[in-house]
């Protein structure tokens, strides 16, 4: 069921303890889960929550998930959006057994409206739109019952044919259950289960223009895929009850499936609904579903984030009952956790100030050795030229240091990493007083970054060679939203930064997607699309060091 799922076994959950009881006590001998996405957006890091519970239980259990689209609204097709979410689920490392479109059972939710109909369970009602909510009662108060509530089974057959006939407009008349206008519960006082639309469908044309609701429509959808487990959030809690009466009065399954509601997944300064995405995307705010910014699947895979980390991150949040916002540093977290022993190191240096080794002979060149991944030693070394000239980071040199500052500064002597013990001698300056570049001098007893020196250097930092330097563009993110004193959230207009930098010569084979840590700065990937074979174009990923406490 799974293409490259590396993950151990989920951990145990409520929904795992309420599975292991039914298989325990034989009321069930399976178990089936769905992801039900509609398909009016790209999916997001709540959904790949849902997709990471439901594909993970089916696996848990030896069990199977459909992949289901929930397109019982009438709407244009958007094709993009289903190879979007194909393609999400799929990277996330899942395989749906069954793909299947919601909008394939209109017969048989048809034919479940006509029976309750026929059992006196359902009425066409006339009310407006406005009315029925008048009707409806409030949480403190009862409803009032419709006037159409008491029409007979022929005069409602006749009229739900009617509706289905396209003899009514948009709002003019709805098919309601019959349930109860004075229960506590608000969903279940006579709720709409059909209504009419003149929206053509997608898949289904003008074949149809009655719609079902998605609290009568889900729980047929479970029952006729064999669904066990119907797993959704818990704004849904309130209509379990609905849910269960649709399957109970309908009737036509004996071990119908079990709705069980779990917390959303809310992180901080994150945006995450579809809706409130698309306006991101349409108003023009960020570049596309697939932004960097974006806490779209796509937007996070281009961002350099991976598979593992994403599924290890709802892993480690676990399942819950109530909701609770997560702090947007432990997703950082564990993207940092999976990056750090997988990826390996390359020099890059930004605000680069130009280094002369005043003793080095002009024109000589070697290559030296630096270590792929400091973490892991499998990972192997590779070579970098160093030579007279240099760049080093803005970050390693201070003309007057600060205290406990060990890296280059005047008359200090710091270990260029892999080569030599290196000592700056003077500051050269511009006529404008920025510094032109740095004279030093290097001792050729300390190669190999000092290996067999008879004294100790207290800093190491890194360089890149001049002349075979290869600059690159950086694009530094901060999230998309901040979130003000109130909780309301707005773009972050400082949320994307271009510098630029030079790194070693090998960086210009880096192909679009491929990740690095940049050495002492954080982990970057390629950007996907922006990167060609003549300019590398990298998106930071996530900082070497984490603000996150366990
Ligand atoms: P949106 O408001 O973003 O459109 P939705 O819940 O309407 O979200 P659906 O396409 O209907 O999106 O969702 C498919 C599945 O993903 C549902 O089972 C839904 O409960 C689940 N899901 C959506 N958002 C989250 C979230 N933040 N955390 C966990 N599960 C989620
Ligand atoms: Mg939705």
């Amino acid at each position: 069921m799974s293409d490259n799922n590396t993950n151990p076994e989920m951990r145990s959950n409520f929904i795992h303890d309420i599975i292991d009881e039914e298989l325990a006590s034989g009321k069930r001998t399976t178990v089936a889960t769905r992801f039900p996405p509609e398909p009016n957006g790209y999916l997001h890091i709540g959904h790949a929550k849902s997709i990471c519970l439901n594909f993970g239980t089916a696996l848990k259990y030896g069990g199977t998930c459909n992949l289901r689209y929930d397109d019982t609204n009438p709407v244009k097709e958007d094709t993009e959006y289903v190879d979007a979410i194909e393609e999400d689920v799929k990277w996330l490392g899942f395989q749906w057994d069954k793909r299947l479109w919601a909008s394939d059972y209109f017969d048989q939710m048809y034919e479940a409206a006509l029976e309750l109909i026929r059992k006196g369970k359902a009425f066409v009602c006339n009310l407006s739109p406005e009315e029925i909510k008048e009707y409806r009662g409030t949480l403190t108060e009862p409803g009032k019952n419709s006037p159409y509530r008491d029409r007979s089974v022929e005069e409602n057959l006749k009229l739900f044919q009617d509706m289905k006939d396209g003899k009514y407009k948009d709002g003019e008349a709805v098919l309601r259950a019959k349930i109860d206008m004075a229960s506590p519960n608000i969903n279940m006082r006579d709720p709409v289960i059909y209504r009419v639309s003149h929206t053509p469908h997608h898949n289904t044309g003008d074949k149809w223009c009655i719609y079902p609701m998605y609290d009568f429509a889900h729980p047929i959808e479970d029952a006729i895929e064999g669904i066990t487990h119907s797993i959704c959030t818990l704004e849904f809690e309130d209509h379990r009850p609905l849910y269960d009466w649709v399957l109970r009065e309908v009737g036509f399954w004996p071990n119908p499936p079990r709705q069980i509601e779990f917390a959303r997944l809310n992180i901080t300064d994150m945006l995450m609904s579809k809706r409130y995405l698309k306006r991101m995307v349409d108003e023009g705010y960020v570049d596309g579903w697939d932004d960097p910014r974006m806490p779209t699947i796509a937007g996070i895979r281009r961002r350099g984030y991976t598979p593992e980390a994403i599924r290890n991150f709802c892993e480690e949040i676990g399942v819950a009952k109530a909701n609770s916002t997560v702090d947007a540093a432990q997703l950082e977290a564990a993207v940092r956790d999976d990056l750090q022993n997988k990826v390996p190191a390359r020099n890059v240096v930004t605000d680069p100030i130009k280094v002369i080794i005043t003793n080095y002979p002009e024109g000589r060149k070697e290559m030296v050795t630096v270590e792929n991944n400091r973490n892991v030693p499998e990972m192997g070394e590779r070579q970098v030229p160093f030579g007279r000239e240099l760049w080093i980071d803005g970050d390693d040199f201070m003309e007057v240091p600060v205290k406990k500052y060990f890296r280059l500064f005047p008359g200090n002597e710091v270990r260029f990493k892999g080569a030599y013990f290196i000592k700056c001698n003077e500051v050269v300056k511009n006529d404008d007083g920025t510094i032109k570049e740095l004279h030093c001098t290097y001792d050729p007893e300390t190669a190999g970054g000092g290996v067999n020196a008879n004294r100790k250097v207290k800093g190491t930092i890194h360089f890149v060679e001049a002349d075979s330097a290869v600059k690159i563009r950086i694009r530094e993110y901060g999230h998309m939203m901040k979130t003000d004193e109130d909780g309301n959230m707005e773009f972050n207009e400082d949320s994307v930064r271009e510098t630029w930098g030079y790194a070693e010569p090998s960086v210009a084979e880096a192909q679009p997607g491929e990740r690095f840590q940049f050495f002492r700065k954080g982990y970057y990937i390629a950007d996907s699309k922006l990167t060609t074979d003549d300019e590398k174009v990298f998106n930071s990923i996530v900082s070497l060091k984490s603000s996150w406490k366990k």
